[in-house]
């Protein structure tokens, strides 16, 4: 077993009320799932289709994020077993994801990722500049929800430059829900920078490592 109950207990104790916890489970086998599945979590994100599938035989009330890079041709294989994609950086993706939910009468909630961080190369995501088509287009598209926006800090040391990233992402936030009511899920924050995403507004972390190691 490798779950850190301790971190647990303090992560919840300083989640404001209105910041939900998506647990990212990626890399972690099914036992650990059930550790917090059992203490009443959810919400469990993974990051690979293969690994995702293996742990469908979990309990059917788990809502399973996608979080990583999707590629299209394995959209139909995800859509059926997961509750919202939050890494869609592409209105190809978000087509795809559409049609898939089609063949099966299901609407998807989806976030939109955007690449803020661009000191950090090769992350998957939109560019501000492409926010507004992203977003007009996904309108058009019945069956998904376009709700959230998922955003990664920069990896570095430096406190004030992942609070200038997550203060920006805030910005786009406030300014899309504007025009899109629906966009109601800021998921930002991570092991290493959750405390700062919280501050800067964040209303979903996404924590891996920090609930899975150390002591028991
Ligand atoms: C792995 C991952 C996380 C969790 O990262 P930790 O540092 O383990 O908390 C969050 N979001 C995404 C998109 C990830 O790939």
């Amino acid at each position: 077993m490798s779950v850190n109950l301790l971190h647990y207990k303090q992560l919840k104790a300083q989640l404001p009320k209105d910041v939900s916890l998506c647990i990212i489970s990626k890399h972690h086998p099914k036992e650990d799932i059930l550790r917090y599945y059992e203490l009443g979590e959810r919400r469990f994100g993974e990051n690979r289709v293969q690994e995702l599938t293996k742990k469908l035989d979990l309990p059917k009330d788990i809502e399973w994020h996608f979080i990583g890079h999707l590629q299209t041709n394995k959209v139909k294989h995800v859509i059926p077993y997961v509750s919202c994609v939050q890494s869609v950086d592409s209105i190809k993706l978000a087509k795809e994801i559409d049609q898939e939910c089609k063949k099966i009468n299901k609407v998807m909630p989806i976030y939109a990722q955007f690449h803020l961080a661009i000191e950090d190369e090769n992350k998957y995501g939109l560019k501000i500049e492409e926010a507004s088509s992203f977003f007009e287009e996904c309108k058009d598209l019945s069956n998904i929800n376009l709700c959230g926006m998922m955003v990664m800090g920069p990896h570095t040391d430096n406190q004030e430059r992942i609070k200038e990233v997550f203060n920006q992402a805030k910005q786009l936030f406030q300014t899309l829900q504007k025009d899109y009511p629906n966009l109601t899920t800021l998921s930002m924050g991570m092991s290493d920078d959750y405390p700062i995403a919280i501050q800067c507004g964040s209303t979903m972390v996404r924590i891996g490592s920090y609930l899975f190691e150390g002591d028991e």
